[in-house]
């Protein structure tokens, strides 16, 4: 039986893994067999890193918390969790190629998924002009007219990231202040190819084999207007991944797992929570990171009480 298992190859599950191991807890990591590291392999440039003066790419940040995990003995698992049972003292988990892992001690760090606009041509055409990841998908619209819908900080990121290929990028938001931070606004503001459309949202899309347009509802005065554009990227925040876990860990009103106080500690013993699956406030790489630290010792811990 294993000591720890970590679900979760962002910078929460990776920090808890490098902690794990340096403590020789020989933890197994279960990054996506898809899409493994996280957010931020959806992300350029990482300016608020602590220790990266200059910046760094999101992906190479997280190929340097892989590789210092793997140094300390952490072995990574491209595979995809299915299924878990956390309530008993063996913990198990998993994976959709058959296997079932045992553990002792478990540590989610699944992070979270991105909003849809909930609008039927949604599904239909994702990924024929919908999508949700500029950096994988902005290179298709060269010379194309687009739509970003949000008004936070990923949406400026997105926004002006894609007026790198499009000729034009409008940002579309359901209020007239934004929420994102002042520099990514002033940023976004000074592009010459973004244009804001405030107080609106996204009614339908138009489109048979691929975006061809957008209705938007003015939510002031209700009146509707048709915007021609051949893509739109949906960045309106993210909700955190609890599938696995239902009916087994406690969640918070947010939707977030529930953690006790400050620990990462969760509602089943030896089972132990960090990252944005715990966060609905600040979800920052940083933060998921220190809990990340935070839940491999709190599982310390838990671990010697069972020497003990
Ligand atoms: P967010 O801050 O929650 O912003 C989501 C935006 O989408 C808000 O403007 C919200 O409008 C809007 N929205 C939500 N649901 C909507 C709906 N159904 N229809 C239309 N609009 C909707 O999410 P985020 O931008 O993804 O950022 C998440 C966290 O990551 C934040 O803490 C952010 O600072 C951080 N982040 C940081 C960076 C960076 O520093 N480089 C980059 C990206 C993200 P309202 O404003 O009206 O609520």
């Amino acid at each position: 039986m294993h000591q720890i298992l970590i679900i979760g190859s962002g910078p929460a599950g990776f920090s808890a893994a490098i902690y794990a191991a340096r403590a020789g807890l020989k933890p197994i990591l279960f990054a996506s067999s898809v899409e493994p590291g996280g957010e931020l392999m959806n992300t350029t440039e990482v300016e608020n890193f602590p220790g990266f003066p200059d910046g760094i790419q999101g992906p190479d940040l997280m190929a340097k918390m892989q590789e210092q995990a793997e140094k300390f003995g952490t072995e990574v698992k491209y595979e995809d969790v299915s299924e878990v049972e956390l309530l008993g003292d063996v913990k198990k988990v998993m994976v959709t190629s058959g296997q079932t892992y045992e553990a002792k001690s478990v540590i989610f760090a699944t992070g979270s998924a991105y909003k849809k606009l909930g609008l039927p041509a949604e599904e239909r055409l994702s990924g024929h002009g919908i999508s949700w990841c500029a950096t994988c998908d902005g290179f298709f619209f060269k010379e194309k007219t687009i739509a970003v819908v949000g008004g936070g900080d990923s949406a400026m990121e997105e926004a002006t990231f894609l007026t790198r290929f499009a000729s034009k990028v409008y940002v579309i938001h359901r209020r007239d202040t934004l929420r994102a931070s002042k520099i990514m606004q002033q940023r976004a503001f000074d592009n010459p190819k973004i244009e804001f459309i405030f107080d609106s949202e996204v009614a339908d899309i138009a489109g048979s084999d691929s975006v061809t347009g957008l209705t938007l509802r003015n939510l002031k005065t209700g009146e509707t207007s048709e915007l021609e554009v051949q893509g739109i990227f949906v960045a309106i925040g993210t909700d955190p991944r609890t599938r696995l876990v239902h009916n087994q860990l406690e969640l918070t009103a947010e939707g977030t797992i529930a953690v006790q106080d400050q620990s990462s500690k969760t509602s089943a013993k030896g089972v132990f929570a960090a990252g944005d699956v715990i966060d609905s406030v600040y979800r920052q790489a940083i933060v998921a990171a220190g809990a990340g630290a935070k839940a491999a010792l709190d599982a310390e811990h838990f671990l010697a009480s069972l020497e003990d």
